[in-house]
């Protein structure tokens, strides 16, 4: 249930409408927007009477009570109609500007994600991302340089002043990944591993939530109100492709979901064109085409030396690519009344 002020309200109400919900034993969560103040009403609430909803109704300074059927409420525009705007160190994602969060998929080596960095910071992107916890499907594979990978990651950071994007697979990772990470990534493998979405509703960082790779619209919206409901309401919602039967991609990158993410929820939409075609000769229309349907941003593979990239070499594009890619980035970006 949400229950929306009326224009002018005053803190005294507000602060009276909370504690009349706390009363009842539920707890609440509140947005206050330019243009109006809401309070979400957290938990079961099919136990409030229809008579205390009407009571509710009938104050004076509030002006609406939605009893809310999705399974998603603090995610969604009904509760919240302004788009959220996460800002991490400057760089501000869901407002005009679009956002391009580009490196390796792994971190290999200080020197690798250094001389990447340098790179992707004369592109024009403004995050680099790598991971340093690898969700591998074989367990033969490299998984990655665990804490050593993140304090590489800072290095670059310290080199190039491009905040980072990494990986947290595991609740116990969560703080460590914190100390060192500007947002921390949940992979498509891990969107319904509840335990440590609600771990991530309790973090000071901005999430980037990857869509699950089986995942329909409700279930990742639900998967996002996890981390709200939990008090973090920085969260970015990740296309990166779905299975189907499609066979000439690694996934199909669904850029139908862009617009109706957008309109369904207040929180900035990123696509990932390089997990999402698993093709490095695709990412850049895909990357262009994700910007024309309203995305706020995108995440690619890039690496200096693409080829010999220790995973997902084959979507990975060089930093070269890279270069000339912003540049369309950019132009589109502007058809579309976006910056860069
Ligand atoms: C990644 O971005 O490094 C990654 C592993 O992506 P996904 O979880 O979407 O496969
Ligand atoms: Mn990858």
């Amino acid at each position: 249930m949400i229950i929306v002020m009326k224009l002018g309200a005053e803190e005294s109400q507000i602060q009276e409408t909370i504690k009349r919900i706390k009363d009842l034993g539920f707890n609440t969560h509140l947005s206050q927007g330019q243009n109006r103040t809401v309070i979400g009403v957290i938990g079961d609430v099919s136990s409030i009477e229809e008579s205390e909803v009407e009571r509710f109704r009938a104050t004076p300074y509030i002006q609406e009570v939605i009893r809310v059927s999705k399974p998603y409420k603090f995610v969604s525009r009904d509760f919240k109609k302004e788009n959220t705007v996460i800002k991490i160190d400057g760089v501000e994602i869901g407002g005009k500007k679009i956002v391009v969060m580009a490196g390796p998929c792994t971190v290999e080596s200080e020197d690798q994600i250094i001389a990447i960095a340098k790179e992707v910071k004369k592109s024009g992107a403004t995050i680099l991302r790598g991971g340093a916890f690898k969700p591998r499907t074989s367990p033969k594979d490299f998984q990655g340089l665990g804490e050593e990978g993140l304090k590489f990651l800072l290095k670059a950071k310290e080199e190039t002043g491009l905040p980072i994007v990494t990986e947290v697979m595991d609740t116990r990772d969560v703080a460590l990944v914190s100390e060192y990470a500007d947002i921390l990534q949940v992979g498509t493998r891990n969107m319904q591993n509840y335990a440590l979405l609600k771990e991530l509703g309790k973090a000071d960082k901005p999430v980037l939530l990857k869509r699950g790779m089986w995942s329909t619209l409700k279930e990742f919206l639900s998967a996002a109100e996890y981390i709200l409901a939990g008090g973090n309401e920085n969260v970015m919602l990740c296309e990166r492709g779905i299975r189907t039967f499609s066979d000439f991609t690694r996934n199909t990158l669904d850029l139908s979901i862009v617009p109706v993410l957008k309109a369904e929820s207040h929180l900035p939409v990123i696509v990932d064109p390089s997990h999402g075609t698993g093709r490095r000769d695709i990412v850049k229309p895909m990357a262009l085409a994700a910007i024309a349907c309203g995305a706020d941003g995108l995440t690619i593979e890039a690496h200096t030396n693409p080829q010999k990239a220790i995973s997902d070499a084959d979507q990975t594009i060089s930093t070269s690519d890279l270069h000339g890619l912003m540049g369309e980035v950019k132009y589109i970006s502007r058809m579309f009344g976006r910056e860069i």
